[in-house]
């Protein structure tokens, strides 16, 4: 299946399937000196060497980073461009990431970088990347915080073989499902309902499963992303679950939870404090109960205080003038962003804290 994106800064083809690495070399269609592949050593030995077979360019070179979010970094990031710079390779190369999120953003971000940019394509390998892959945000961490590096860098195109979720560890498959379960949330009660009478437990969840609804998941975000490339208004909601999400990731110290760990926690979260500040009820309960089903979390890891979270939630990347931004949920399907009283968040995450959904 293909999706074609298109935005003011260009548009580009999403290929969505199963065995589409293999067959990497037809869909890319402009041909390129170089090829400089980077990916991650969970992903190198299952992967790589099928891609590189594939490609017929002249050149094709790569790069391992050790697996993980600490990958993301300035220093990972100047490692690869003085590799590239004593290759010599030149503004025709095209950077190549295969693998999750992690190598997706890092190698997005040398790509916009290297030379003053050079081609870029995106080939994901985790059921996350079906998100961070669409979008061109790249970057990388600092240490006073995650993603404070970066740009905005469409990739040419997304090839994204389903095949390879086989090998995803469950614990990364259940990460990027509470990613997809957030884009049906924010897009329509029928997309949430259906997505929950398909999957409705652990057991279901596989990547063929997963595999028939992530079009209509990369549908979602790449609708908003038309709207909204570079994040004034609508593009805000993908964010939803993510304030107190973000807030878990980086109070536990990033790699305890997954990302997905969080944006559950912290989506159950943002509907609570939705029933607060509208005023009506929402199905918290409902949501809190698949997540248990799924494996998902559901509640504040212990060994954290309301206060540490309040003071991450409050400069949160995308708050910083000091209040409380939230993405709410009038009802399954209608997000909008709104200042939430500080005493409103505090009192719901007491409650949230103290297991009372
Ligand atoms: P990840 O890239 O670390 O991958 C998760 C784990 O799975 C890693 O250990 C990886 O080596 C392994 N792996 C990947 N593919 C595999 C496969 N097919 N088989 C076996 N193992 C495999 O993490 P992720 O969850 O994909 O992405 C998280 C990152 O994405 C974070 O850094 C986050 O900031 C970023 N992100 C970016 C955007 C964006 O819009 N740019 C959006 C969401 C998240
Ligand atoms: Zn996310």
């Amino acid at each position: 299946e293909t999706l074609m994106i298109r935005t003011q800064t260009g548009s580009y083809p999403i290929f969505v399937g199963k065995g589409l690495l293999p067959r990497a070399d037809e869909l890319i269609k402009d041909v390129y000196s170089s090829s400089y592949i980077i990916t991650d050593s969970h992903v190198a030995p299952r992967y790589l060497n099928e891609l590189e077979k594939t490609l017929r360019n002249r050149q094709v070179f790569h790069y391992i980073a050790e697996a993980g979010e600490q990958s993301k970094n300035l220093a990972e990031y100047n490692r690869i461009i003085t590799d590239m710079l004593e290759k010599k390779l030149d503004r025709n190369t095209c950077v190549i990431a295969l693998g999750g999120g992690v190598v997706g953003d890092l190698a997005g971000f040398v790509a916009a970088t290297y030379l003053r940019g050079v081609a870029f394509l995106q080939m994901p390998t985790t059921l996350l990347a079906h998100d961070s892959s669409v979008g061109g945000k790249v970057g990388i961490d600092h240490a006073l915080g995650k993603n404070l590096i970066g740009a905005f860098y469409p990739p040419a195109a997304v090839i994204y073989d389903t095949a390879t979720l086989e090998t995803l560890p469950f614990r990364e498959l259940q990460s990027g499902f509470a990613e997809l379960i957030k884009h049906s949330l924010i897009s329509s009660p029928d997309f949430y309902q259906e997505l929950k009478k398909a999957i409705p437990e652990r057991s279901m969840l596989t990547p063929d499963a997963v595999g028939s609804f992530l079009i209509r998941g990369i549908s979602v975000k790449a609708k908003i992303v038309e709207l909204d490339e570079h994040e004034s208004g609508p593009r805000k909601f993908l964010n939803f679950g993510h304030t107190l999400g973000h807030a878990l990731e980086k109070e536990l110290g990033f790699g305890t939870l997954t990302h997905g760990e969080g944006v559950a926690v912290g989506s159950l979260f943002a509907l609570k404090l939705s029933e607060a500040y509208y005023g009506h009820p929402l199905p918290v309960k409902e949501l809190a109960e698949w997540y248990v089903r799924l494996g998902l979390p559901t509640k504040v890891p212990d060994g954290l205080t309301a206060e540490g979270l309040m003071e991450q939630m409050k400069y949160d990347k995308k708050n910083r003038d000091g209040h409380y931004h939230f993405v709410l949920m009038k009802s399954i399907g209608r997000p909008e962003t709104r200042q939430v009283p500080e005493s409103l968040v505090r009192g719901t995450l007491f409650s949230f804290m103290n297991h009372m959904l």
